[in-house]
């Protein structure tokens, strides 16, 4: 070990650098590939967690008199695999289900998939299910990998239009924004952001000597009839690219019909845009030389999620704005690991690197790897396992996550939690969920362990740990070869350290094959690397997309609203929203005296229009509801908001927005409608 042992910030998709001394202390990395010794509070504060004594230390049975007790390492493992066995023999292996977590590395959430396998079943699934299942859905579908297609760097080097919808880069990406986005509007780039909410990203490009922001205030869910007008404008005025259009994709005929009596004045009334400013940033973004699109999660978190995502890819191919640097469709991922979780196969329908799970050959494959047979149809995904628990699901594991907090309609997964027969939550802290295990296994944090993680933009780098702090906890991943080994002791799960799993993830991994531990050295590599010396793509689809046939998808799609809309009872849309000083549902977060200083507390943006029709003050404490559940908050009136729509987070335990949220699904994508409830005010 160094004296600063360099390695990546836990939290944000961006990836950023730092350094980690040996007395425990945050240190700069200077040079780090990402962020060049950058960092935000969050990545600052990061190190605060590491030490916190709440850090669960040893592991902990439930006993006979309901209360959690500590337990030797030995004692818990029996436990687990012995609950484990009885459940499969009661139930059969179906009936557990698997959370993994993008705050675990890539082999850890490689192993964790595996367990799941082994043990029979495909019911393995992680956060992201809940922020980009949808986006991830779309762009494999239409244009061949589920991920950025440019890389950071680029897009500030060549975007001259940064379109950010349902994005707010300035809470939660802050280094991409306040480095490479705000470079690029230094450079001359226009930014266009679509978003209900004016909010720090809106601010953030108010820079003095530019004035190329737009920012198109839209109704919450109108994304599709906003979009919907710029693909018109775009048909009508000739700005299609005809060459690229018709050499690299197909589906434009099916755009152009869905649009034929598409009424433009009418879409704009219904997103609360004016027709002309959309027109104008139309015209901004299709006559650009390139343009970028950014997307985050107030596109994917909707039941129309995966069209909400086909249609920025519609506008991005009728322009020709993919293939190159500057341009693409871009999510932008809200964890440290969240694009390696799905990397590494985490998830019910996907074997490692997006290989389906219900082709027969692709499976095979793998199987020839692992030396055992994989289930053959895909499992559920998170929300539907939770609403099966008590039913026909008895059993759930838990690595890093929360969902009691994460998920929507929390009150209801909290019922559902506690019919179930054995649940083992893995992680650094007592999450809320803890309440509701029966094993709690001690993890070490994200500084003392080492492997690897992908962040927003495919880049592979590598984590390196420092010595623990507390003796009796362990590595996830030796937590899972562990329970592996007793579980099916066939050295299916007989591993030394990271840098072994690694070398099975590339062998079953197509996209990671050509990287090794030390071709990724210090500077990551963005993936693909389908070859030993690939030096990975920094943007995708240069000479053609990976879909089967080669061509990028367009497919018309028209408005639908969210499932649930204002009445008489609830007659305001609830939209959610994170904050730059909290991560997720503040396991880590809360417990940052920094981070927890800057917002202690949850509060409601309400706009002054409303706050004067439900008769309440800036300040006051409110109780917010929905058809789910109620919460108090604090009010703050702001004419950031839109008339008729309030703001608030999921970060607090109490008065966490998912206890009002709604858990009804995208279909094909399966990602909740974080995005949009109908909710009632009114003074505490
Ligand atoms: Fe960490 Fe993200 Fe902040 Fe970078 S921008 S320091 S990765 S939280």
């Amino acid at each position: 070990m160094s004296e600063q042992t360099k390695t990546i910030c836990p939290y944000c998709g961006v990836g950023c650098g730092i350094a980690v001394t040996e007395d425990m202390r945050f240190a700069p990395w200077g040079d780090a590939p990402v962020n060049n010794g950058r960092i935000c509070i969050k990545g600052g504060a990061a190190m605060e967690v590491v030490e916190h004594e709440d850090r669960l230390k040893t592991p902990q049975i439930r006993g006979e008199d309901g209360e959690l007790h500590e337990a030797t390492w030995d004692e818990a493992y029996d436990r687990v695999v012995s609950e484990m066995e009885r459940i499969r023999d009661e139930h059969g292996p179906d009936a557990v289900g698997f959370f993994g977590c993008s705050k675990s590395m890539n082999e850890e959430n490689y192993l964790l998939q595996k367990l799941a396998r082994r043990y029979g079943t495909n019911n393995v699934d992680n956060c992201t299910r809940m922020c980009h299942a949808s986006t991830v859905y779309a762009l494999r579908r239409s244009l061949g990998a589920g991920a950025m297609t440019n890389s950071m760097q680029d897009l500030m080097e060549s975007a001259d239009v940064l379109w950010i919808q349902g994005a707010n880069p300035a809470e939660q990406h802050p280094i991409a924004n306040s480095v490479y986005f705000r470079q690029a509007v230094l450079d001359g780039a226009t930014v266009i952001q679509v978003d209900p909410h004016a909010n720090k990203t809106t601010r953030s490009f108010d820079i003095e000597g530019t004035e190329r922001h737009q920012h198109l205030q839209v109704e919450p869910g109108t994304d599709i009839p906003l979009l919907n007008v710029v693909i018109k404008t775009v048909l009508e005025n000739d700005w299609v690219d005809e060459e690229f259009v018709a050499e690299r994709t197909d589906g434009i005929e099916d755009l152009a019909e869905t649009l034929e009596d598409f009424d433009k004045e009418a879409a704009a009334e219904t997103c609360g845009v004016p027709l002309e400013d959309i027109e104008r940033a139309a015209e901004a973004y299709a006559t650009a030389e390139n343009a970028a699109i950014f997307t985050g999660m107030g596109m994917s978190q909707h039941t129309c999620g995966v069209d909400n995502v086909q249609n920025e890819i519609n506008l991005a191919l009728i322009t020709g704005n993919l293939g190159r640097p500057g341009t693409g469709v871009n999510p932008l991922r809200g964890q440290n690991n969240v694009q390696g979780t799905c990397d590494v196969g985490a998830m019910p329908n996907t074997l490692p690197g997006y290989q389906n799970v219900e082709d027969d050959e692709l499976r095979a494959a793998v199987e020839e790897v692992w030396g055992f047979e994989v289930p053959p149809e895909a499992g559920l995904t998170n929300v539907e396992i939770s609403r099966a628990a008590g039913d026909t699901i008895h059993g759930l594991y838990v690595m890093g996550e929360n969902p009691i907090m994460s998920e929507p309609d929390a009150n209801r997964v909290a019922e559902r939690l506690a019919d179930l027969e054995f649940v083992v939550v893995q992680d650094i802290f007592p999450t809320d969920t803890v309440a509701y295990a029966d094993v709690v296994l001690p993890a070490t944090s994200w500084a003392e362990r080492g492997g690897t993680v992908a962040n927003t933009d495919r880049r592979v780098q590598l984590m390196r740990g420092i010595d623990k702090v507390y003796e009796d906890t362990k590595d996830d991943l030796e937590i899972l070869a562990e329970i592996g080994t007793r579980l099916f002791g066939d050295g299916t799960f007989d591993f030394d350290g990271p840098e072994a799993v690694f070398e099975e993830l590339r062998q079953v991994c197509p996209i990671y094959y050509g990287m090794t531990y030390e071709l990724l050295g210090t500077e990551g590599l963005h993936w693909p690397c389908l070859e030993l010396g690939d030096e990975g793509d920094p943007y995708l689809y240069e000479s053609a997309f990976t879909t089967p046939d080669g061509l990028g998808h367009i497919e018309g799609v028209r408005h639908q609203p969210p499932k649930e809309v204002p009445d008489e009872e609830y007659p305001l849309i609830l939209t959610t929203a994170r904050l730059i000083e909290h991560y997720n549902t503040g396991t880590m977060s809360r417990r940052s005296p920094t981070l927890n200083r800057q917002h202690p507390e949850n509060f409601v943006d309400v706009h002054p229009k409303d706050a004067e029709r439900y008769d309440i003050a800036d300040g006051e404490t409110v109780t917010l509801r929905s058809r789910r559940g109620e919460i108090e908050v604090q009010v703050q009136v702001t004419d950031d908001i839109k008339e008729g729509t309030v703001w608030t987070t999921p970060h607090f335990a109490a008065s966490s927005a998912n206890r009002l949220t709604n858990d009804v699904l995208d279909e094909r994508a399966k990602i909740p409608e974080y995005k949009a409830a109908a909710v009632a005010i009114e003074p505490s």
